[in-house]
């Protein structure tokens, strides 16, 4: 379980988070939903602890990983899978090296089973065919699916995705939900995932978190919020497209 107590967070004087407490469960699919700029990716670093918060604390499994140095970060990491929203794949390795980079270099285990792992994976992802292709030469939506199937390699608990259809069309976007929706229901693997487009939530998540302006306005099933009355909820509903 991820937890935020009462968290804030500045960024030189500005503050973007003003007091956020919440309970992520493993096994579940949690969607936070906020306008562009309103602190989604700032939520995704502190849960991996790339950012501290400037008052209050974030906690992964009842530890306190607030304060937490990169040593300390490290076995805590492992927990999580992350899907940023560029992907950071690396440009000159092929999708299997892709895959197979943060083992090789993170774990002692003996080749054979990198490669049952990556091969698992590519198949989750199916991308076999493109295993040994360039990620450049790769759609958008192939791409995505490359980081969505190297982020369970290390068989965490969670899933992290920062805005996992940004840019993709309507069909690749789909295609990423099921994917995400398939990971939860085949691993058991719980999901954050962070965005601004409605249909994702509705599509996937079992619970959704609405963010505006620095705190937490909503908290139920997608389903709910039609009963919301909060006017930017309304608003929202009435203009998924004004984001
Ligand atoms: P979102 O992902 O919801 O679009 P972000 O979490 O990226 O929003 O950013 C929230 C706000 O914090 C934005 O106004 C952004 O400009 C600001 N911000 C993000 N990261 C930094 C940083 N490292 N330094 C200063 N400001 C930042
Ligand atoms: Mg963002």
């Amino acid at each position: 379980m991820i937890e935020f107590k009462d968290v804030f967070l500045s960024f030189s004087g500005r503050m973007i988070l003003s007091g956020i407490s919440m309970q992520i469960p493993d096994g579940r699919i949690t969607a936070i939903l906020g306008p562009s700029g309103s602190g989604k990716s700032t939520i995704i670093k502190l849960m991996l602890g790339l950012i501290q918060p400037t008052y209050g604390n974030v906690c992964v499994d009842g530890v306190d990983i607030s304060r937490f140095s990169e040593e300390q970060l490290f076995p805590i990491r492992r927990t999580m899978g992350i899907v940023f929203q560029g992907n950071a794949l690396f440009d000159s390795m092929s999708v299997s090296d892709n895959m197979g980079f943060f083992l090789r270099e993170n774990l002692d285990l003996p080749p054979g089973e990198i490669e049952r792992r990556v091969h698992d994976q590519l198949q989750f992802a199916g991308l076999e065919l493109q295993a040994h292709q360039l990620p450049d030469s790769l759609s958008g939506g192939m791409r995505k699916r490359v980081a969505i199937g190297r982020a369970p390699i290390f068989e965490p608990k969670m899933i992290l995705f920062d805005e996992p259809t940004a840019g993709l069309d309507p069909v690749s976007s789909k295609k990423i939900l099921d994917v995400i929706k398939q990971l939860n229901q085949d691993k058991q693997l719980g999901a954050v995932m962070v965005t601004h487009v409605i249909s994702d939530v509705i599509s996937v998540a079992d619970t959704v978190l609405v963010l505006y302006q620095g705190k937490l306005i909503f908290h139920d099933t997608p389903e709910k919020m039609q009963e919301c009355d909060h006017p930017f909820v309304q608003s929202f509903l009435a203009d998924p497209e004004q984001l």
